[in-house]
């Protein structure tokens, strides 16, 4: 779910009314932005810190403490700085009409850079939100 179906999981933090789903989901949410970032940086061998997304796309890029995101002639306007499940998701929601396809794929980025493997099974979702 946390995967697969980020725009119920976002209604479910941020306008269902108060449930134990809805705790759980906020608690998934939070192992989910503590993660660090494992992906190696876009433009050298450090580990990433950050991604970024343009708005009105959907698509991550990694970059480390010493790289710069402008480096490669981004549109600075347009570029904006997400770590977390959220920030992915109000980005999409702002500039790209809430696209669900879009949602899908950027979370699903984001995991991969936070260490979840390519292969989703049930026990890599497992441990990777184990708190
Ligand atoms: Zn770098």
């Amino acid at each position: 779910m946390m995967i697969n179906h980020p725009d119920f999981v976002q209604w479910m933090i941020e306008e269902a009314d108060a449930s134990r789903t809805k705790e759980e989901f906020r608690k998934l949410v939070g192992i989910f932005d503590r993660r660090p970032i494992e992906q190696e940086c876009y433009s050298c061998d450090n580990t990433a810190t950050r991604a970024s997304m343009y708005q009105g796309a959907d698509g991550l890029m990694f970059w480390c403490e010493g790289c710069n995101e402008y480096g490669s002639g981004a549109n600075r306007g347009k570029l904006r700085i997400v770590t977390t499940y959220r920030e992915v998701l109000h980005m999409i929601d702002a500039f790209a009409a809430g696209n669900k396809k879009f949602k899908f794929q950027t979370i699903r980025e984001l995991a991969r850079g936070k260490g979840l493997s390519k292969r989703i099974t049930e026990a890599n979702l497992t441990a990777f939100f184990a708190a």
